[in-house]
C-alpha cells in the first residue's frame, strides 16, 4: 500500500479552495463546491511546472443528481465544450454527456497540446436532476495530476480483482494470467507496460456492470485496493449483461473511488458452457481485458457498428459500412465486436501511434 506523503489544505486567495494531497508520481486536489441556481460550477487548476497531464472527476454527493462537464477554458481558450463535442460525429471523451460520475482527461490527443504551467485551467460543471433539468447541489471534483512528459510510453498499474469464488477457481486464475501474457504484447506496441498486483474480493459475486449497477460494491472495491491503478474486476458474470464479454465504467474512467472506478470481465462467458478455457478462449480473454482497459483508459471504438460515428483520431479510417470496416479495422483491438467465423476469430491485437499517444496522455500511465 502507497501512503501520502503530505496533506496540506490550500485556501488560497480567490481560487478553488482545494486540499491537496502529494503521493510521489501525482498529486491530487479534491473539493466540494455547491452549483448555482443555474446548476453550474466552476473549478480552477493551476497546473505546476512539469506537470503532463489531468484527470478531472465530478460526482454531486445526491445520489439522485447527476453532471457533465460543459467547457474547459484555459486562458481565453476553450479547448472543450459539451455542445461541440455532443454535436460531433466524432468521439473523444465521455465528459460531456450526463451521468453521476463523470471525468475529463486532459489533453486526451495529440491535438490538445499540453498543460500550461502557472495558468488556471477552468472546468465547468453542470449539475442536473433526474429530469435532467440544471439545478443546485454540492459536487465532489477531484483532479489527479501526473508528472510524466513522455507520451511515447509509460507504465499502467493494475489492480486485478477476483470477485466473489472466481480467485479460488484455479481455471479462471490460470486463464486469467495466460491472457495477461497476451495483453502485456497488445500493450507493448504502445509502449505501455502493465505492473500488476491481485487481489481477492471476496464479499461479492456476480456484480453488475461498473457505471450501471452495483455502484456501492464498485465504489467498495475501488476504496479497497491501491490508488493510481486500474481496477480489473474479474467476474462470474455481468449481471444484466450476461451476453457482453467485459465492461469499462467509463471512456475515460476515474482514478478516484466511484462506480465507475473499474472493468469488470466475465470469466464465464470466456469460459463458454464447459466451464474450461480453450486456448481460443484465453485468447479472446486476453483481448477482451486490454479492449475494456483501453476504453478506460481513453480510447473509443474506431467506428460504432451503426458506421455513423467514430473516434476523433485521424489514422482510423473513417470506413462506411460493416465490409469495408471489417477490411480496414476488423484487427483493430477497439473493434467493437469479436470477428469469427465459427471455428476461429480474427485476432484483435492492432492499436494506431494515435491510439497510443491517447492512451500515454491517460493521466494514470506514468
Ligand atoms: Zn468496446
Amino acid at each position: 500500500m502507497r501512503a501520502w506523503l503530505i496533506a496540506i489544505t490550500v485556501a488560497a486567495g480567490c481560487g478553488t479552495p482545494w486540499i491537496e494531497e502529494i503521493d510521489g508520481d501525482y498529486r491530487r486536489l479534491t473539493t466540494t463546491l455547491d452549483s448555482n441556481k443555474s446548476g453550474q460550477l466552476k473549478a480552477s487548476i493551476r497546473p505546476e511546472v512539469g506537470e503532463s497531464a489531468m484527470l478531472v472527476t465530478a460526482e454531486p454527493l445526491d445520489d439522485a443528481l447527476d453532471c457533465h462537464v460543459r467547457s474547459l477554458q484555459v486562458a481565453s481558450d476553450f479547448p472543450f465544450r459539451a455542445d461541440q463535442e455532443v454535436a460531433s460525429d466524432k468521439a473523444r471523451t465521455n465528459a460531456a454527456f450526463i451521468g453521476h460520475t463523470v471525468s475529463l482527461n486532459w489533453p486526451i490527443t495529440e491535438d490538445d497540446g499540453f498543460l500550461r504551467p502557472n495558468t488556471s485551467h477552468k472546468v465547468q460543471i453542470g449539475v442536473v436532476d433526474s429530469s435532467l433539468a440544471y439545478t443546485g447541489g454540492d459536487t465532489r471534483v477531484s483532479v489527479v495530476l501526473k508528472r510524466d512528459i513522455d507520451f511515447s510510453g509509460g507504465v499502467l498499474r493494475v489492480n486485478i480483482v477476483f470477485a466473489g469464488s472466481t480467485g479460488a477457481d484455479d481455471e479462471i486464475v490460470v486463464a486469467t494470467e495466460e491472457a495477461v501474457a497476451l495483453w502485456r504484447n497488445i500493450y507493448d506496441n504502445i509502449g505501455i507496460e502493465l505492473d500488476i498486483t491481485y487481489f481477492d474480493y471476496t464479499a461479492q459475486g456476480i456484480v453488475g456492470a461498473p457505471g450501471q449497477s452495483d455502484l456501492l460494491v464498485y465504489e467498495d472495491i475501488s476504496r479497497s485496493v491501491p490508488f493510481g491503478a486500474v481496477n480489473l474486476v474479474v467476474v462470474e458474470e455481468i449481471d444484466g449483461f450476461d451476453q457482453v464479454f467485459g465492461f469499462a465504467g467509463d471512456i475515460p474512467g476515474p482514478m478516484v473511488s466511484s462506480g465507475r472506478s473499474a472493468v469488470a470481465v466475465s470469466a464465464g462467458l470466456h469460459a463458454g458452457a464447459d466451464g474450461r478455457f480453450s486456448a481460443a478462449e484465453v485468447q479472446l480473454l486476453g483481448e477482451t481485458i486490454a479492449h475494456e482497459t483501453g476504453h478506460f483508459i481513453g480510447l473509443f471504438h474506431p467506428v460504432e457498428l451503426t458506421f455513423d460515428s467514430w473516434d476523433a483520431l485521424d489514422d482510423t479510417p473513417d470506413c462506411t459500412g460493416d465490409f469495408a470496416c471489417r477490411e480496414s479495422l476488423g484487427a483493430n483491438l477497439m473493434y467493437p465486436t469479436p470477428i469469427c467465423d465459427g471455428v476461429s476469430c480474427v485476432p484483435q491485437v492492432g492499436l494506431t501511434p494515435q491510439q497510443g499517444a491517447v492512451a500515454n496522455r491517460y493521466t494514470g500511465v506514468l
